[in-house]
């Protein structure tokens, strides 16, 4: 995630200035991947083609333990979904350039 040299602001997504103070001399930091479940809903259409052979699949908003809110897909076993539920990342290959962040239900 970003985040900010002057404030310690950490933001997503990455902006050319920091959102809470307006600072342009920004860094990167490695997030935990944890973080809890602030909301979701399951797919059942296909409103991109892409995604048809998905159906139906899980987005969620997910806090990040460093602050920010993240849009991903929950994937895996659902039972004990609710809100503020713990989650951690896992990282999907989608091709040889693309790794995408979604969220599993921690303990799960
Ligand atoms: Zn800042």
């Amino acid at each position: 995630m970003q985040v900010c040299d002057d404030c310690a602001d950490i933001h997503f997504p990455p902006t050319p200035v920091c959102p809470a103070c307006l600072g342009d001399h920004q860094s990167w930091q490695i997030v935990s991947g944890d973080g809890v479940l602030e909301s979701w809903i399951d797919l059942h259409r296909a409103y991109w083609p892409g995604f048809t052979d998905d159906l139906p699949y899980r987005v969620c908003i997910v806090k990040l333990a460093e602050g920010p809110l993240l849009a991903s897909n929950l994937v895996g076993p659902s039972e004990g979904a609710k809100l503020h539920a713990p989650v951690r990342v896992i990282f999907e290959q989608v091709t040889d350039e693309i790794t995408l962040p979604k969220f599993r239900l921690a303990g799960g």
